[in-house]
C-alpha cells in the first residue's frame, strides 16, 4: 500500500488524485490539506479516513474539527499543519496540488524528510528551485512532475542519455485569446478568462493561461526540472493540446507524448512511475483529430511568456517578483479590482523597481514576496 498525503485536497489536480485512489486499489491517502471549504474536506474525510487533516484557516480548522469529531482524523491548522502532515511517518509520497508560494515551506520539509514529492504547485520550483533540486539531490528525492508539459517531457526522456537533449519544446495551447491583439484585450471580463478551450483547472491558473504567464512559469519549471538552459526551452504554440511537449536530441530526433488533454494521466503517472497503470477515458483518435497544428507564440501581445524569460535572466530573486506580482496582479484581476492587460503592467513595474537578491534563502524569498505585495498596493494608492 503506498501512502500518500495531498496538499490542496479540494483543488483541480487535489480531486483528481482522489479519482485515481478511488480508480487503483492500493493508494492510501493519510494527509489531506486545503484552504478553507470545509463542506469538501468533510466529504473527503468520511470517504478516505485520513490520519491527519489540515485546514489553512482557523475558522474552517474549528469548523471543521466539530463536523468530524465522530471520526478518527485529527485536524490540524495553517503552516504548523501543513509543515507536520509533509513529514509524517506515515506518508511515502507527497502531492503538491496547492496553488501560490505557500507550498515553499512544506514541499522543503517534505524532501528533508525523504518523501517522495508529486510535483503540481509550479510557484514552489519558479521561486525556490536553487534551493528544492540540489536538496532533493542530496537527500536522493524524486521530484516527479504532475504538470501535464512536465509529465511529457520526462516520459519523453525516459531510458535517453540527459547529455544529448539539444532542447526542449513545451507546448502550450495558446489559451483563449490566441490569435488577439492588444486592443482586442482591453476589455476582457474574468468570465471570459475563465473559458479555457482544451483545460478545466483552478481559476488562477486558468487566468495563467489566457496571459501565457503560465507557460512563462512552465520554462522556468522546466529548467529547474531538467537542468536546462531556458534559451534551449522552445515554446511552441499546438490548439489541439494533443502533443503534452516534446524532447529534441544531438541526432535530430524528437521524442514526445501525446494523449488527450486529462490531468489524470500525468498524475497517475507520477504516482506509479515508472508503471503505466490502466486509465478509462477518451483516446486520441488520429481518424477525428486529422491535423495537429503549430505556431509561434505572440509574446508581444501575451507578454507573460517575455517576462518569465528576462525574470529568469536575470535570476536570483527576480523570478520569485515575477511569480509573486502575477499572484497578486491575479488575485486583484478575479476581485475585478483591475483590467486584464494590467496584469503585465504590475508583474512589470515590480520587477522593474526590485534589486536582485543572488542565491536568495527561503526567508529572503518570502520577504521578497512580501515586499511586491506591499509594492502593488502602495502603486495602487497613490
Ligand atoms: P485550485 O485552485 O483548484 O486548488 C487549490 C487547492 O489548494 C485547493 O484545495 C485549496 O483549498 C488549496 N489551498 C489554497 N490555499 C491554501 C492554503 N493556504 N493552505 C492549504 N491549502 C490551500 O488549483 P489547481 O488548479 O488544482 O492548481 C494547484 C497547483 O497545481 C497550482 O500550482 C497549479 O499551477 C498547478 N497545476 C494545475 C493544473 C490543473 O490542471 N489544475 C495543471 C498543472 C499544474
Ligand atoms: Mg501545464
Amino acid at each position: 500500500m503506498k501512502k500518500i498525503g495531498i496538499l490542496g485536497s479540494t483543488g483541480s489536480i487535489g480531486t483528481q488524485t482522489l479519482e485515481i485512489v478511488r480508480s487503483n486499489g492500493d493508494l492510501q491517502v493519510t494527509a489531506l490539506a486545503a484552504g478553507s471549504n470545509v463542506r469538501e474536506m468533510e466529504r473527503q474525510i468520511r470517504e478516505f479516513s485520513p490520519l491527519y487533516a489540515v485546514m489553512w484557516a482557523p475558522e474552517s480548522a474549528d469548523e471543521l474539527k466539530k463536523k468530524v469529531a465522530d471520526t478518527g482524523t485529527k485536524v490540524l491548522q495553517g503552516m504548523d499543519g501543513l509543515l507536520k502532515i509533509a513529514v509524517m511517518e506515515q506518508m511515502d509520497v507527497l502531492v503538491t496540488a496547492i496553488v501560490g508560494m505557500i507550498g515553499i515551506r512544506p514541499t522543503i520539509a517534505a524532501i528533508q524528510a525523504g518523501k517522495t514529492i508529486a510535483l503540481a504547485n509550479k510557484e514552489t520550483l519558479v521561486t525556490a528551485g536553487h534551493i528544492i533540486m540540489p536538496l532533493a539531490a542530496e537527500k536522493k528525492v524524486s521530484i516527479l512532475p504532475v504538470d501535464s508539459e512536465h509529465s511529457a517531457i520526462f516520459q519523453s526522456m525516459h531510458g535517453e542519455n540527459k547529455d544529448r537533449v539539444r532542447k526542449i519544446l513545451l507546448t502550450a495551447s495558446g489559451g483563449p485569446f490566441r490569435g488577439k491583439k492588444r486592443e482586442e484585450l482591453l476589455d476582457i471580463t474574468v468570465e471570459d478568462a475563465l473559458r479555457h478551450p482544451n483545460w478545466s483547472m483552478g481559476r488562477k491558473i486558468t487566468v495563467d493561461s489566457s496571459t501565457l504567464v503560465n507557460k512563462g512559469l512552465e520554462v522556468i519549471e522546466a529548467k529547474w526540472l531538467f537542468g536546462v538552459e531556458p534559451e534551449d526551452i522552445q515554446v511552441v504554440v499546438h490548439p489541439q493540446s494533443i502533443i503534452h511537449s516534446m524532447v529534441e536530441y544531438a541526432d535530430g530526433g524528437i521524442m514526445a507524448q501525446l494523449g488527450m488533454p486529462d490531468m489524470k494521466l500525468p498524475i497517475q503517472y507520477a504516482l506509479f512511475y515508472p508503471d503505466r497503470r490502466p486509465m478509462e477515458g477518451k483516446r486520441v483518435d488520429f481518424y477525428q483529430l486529422s491535423s495537429m497544428t503549430f505556431e509561434k507564440p505572440d509574446t508581444e501581445t501575451f507578454r507573460g511568456l517575455s517576462m518569465a524569460y528576462d525574470a529568469v535572466a536575470k535570476g536570483g530573486s527576480m523570478p520569485t517578483v515575477y511569480n509573486a506580482a502575477n499572484e497578486k496582479a491575479v488575485a486583484l484581476f478575479l476581485e475585478r479590482k483591475i483590467r486584464f492587460l494590467e496584469i503585465y503592467d504590475l508583474i512589470q513595474g515590480a520587477m522593474e523597481q526590485h534589486k536582485v537578491i543572488q542565491n536568495p534563502s527561503v526567508e529572503e524569498i518570502l520577504e521578497t514576496e512580501a515586499a511586491v505585495y506591499e509594492y502593488i498596493d502602495a502603486s495602487r494608492r497613490v
